[in-house]
């Protein structure tokens, strides 16, 4: 024990002095130099170096799980879920990433519990970011709106209200995987829902299982995917950065 405390005395010692030899330029450095991202005029639309995926006008950059064109609907800018008629998933894979979405849930009827607006943005179409009502609709706390599906419940509850536009800002590192599959790093994520952190750097466990514990099974860059669930959920204004 002493001698591991005069070991670091020693340590410190020998760190003043160098850092005493140093100037200010020794820890400045001029590249590679970022490259220039043109920020959108107006908060929430897409940078510069975005991929649109849904910019109101169409689905042509998703498919249906059976790589055919999805039937879910486009009208005034909005895309909605027609239930029974499946998932969709973006033709482009992605790894890192930065997600920007946009959802509305419908009026909630006869509704509640998770058939009250239940989607699903499914991060490389395995790890679910859960999409729900949370307008007075209480349900297991890690399968609400901004919970990691049966993972992680959200850090608050920032949902608005039935009808209004909610927004998601999605920070995602992807999990690396080596030889033989081996998981070498997990997938991390990080949620803001209308401006308020609710899932902060959070390490995931797998995949995101109604039944049964998460697991990891290796991939690459996967598809972004959104899930019909039943409910005729609205998005709008979704684009992408890879990291
Ligand atoms: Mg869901």
């Amino acid at each position: 024990m002493h001698k591991q405390i005069f070991l670091s005395v020693i340590g410190l010692f020998a760190i003043n002095s160098l850092s005493a030899q140093w100037t200010p330029k020794n820890t400045e450095w001029y590249a590679p130099v970022p490259p220039v991202v043109k920020p959108a005029a107006a908060p929430g639309q897409p940078p510069s170096d975005a991929v649109v995926l849904f910019d109101g006008k169409d689905l042509s950059k998703w498919e249906t799980l059976k790589g055919e064109e999805p039937k879910w609907t486009v009208e005034k800018g909005e895309m909605t879920v027609v239930p029974g008629t499946g998932e969709i998933r973006t033709k482009e894979y992605f790894g890192d990433c930065q997600l920007h979405i946009e959802f509305k849930s419908p009026k909630p009827g006869e509704y509640s519990g998770q058939m009250r607006g239940n989607s699903g943005v499914f991060l490389q179409s395995i790890y679910e970011l859960q999409v729900l009502d949370a307008d007075d609709n209480p349900t297991y706390v890690n399968g609400m709106v901004g919970s990691i599906y049966k993972q992680s419940a959200p850090l608050a509850n920032a949902y608005t209200r039935n009808g209004a536009w909610q927004v998601y800002d999605v920070y995602w590192k992807a999990p690396k995987f080596g030889t033989g599959g081996k998981l070498e790093e997990p997938a991390m994520i990080t949620v803001v829902l209308n401006g308020v952190v609710v899932q902060n750097n959070y390490v995931l466990q797998g995949g995101t299982e109604y039944i049964g514990l998460p697991d990891y099974k290796a991939h690459g860059r996967m598809p972004l995917m959104l899930q019909d669930h039943g409910t005729a959920v609205v998005f709008r204004n979704i684009w992408i950065r890879n990291l």
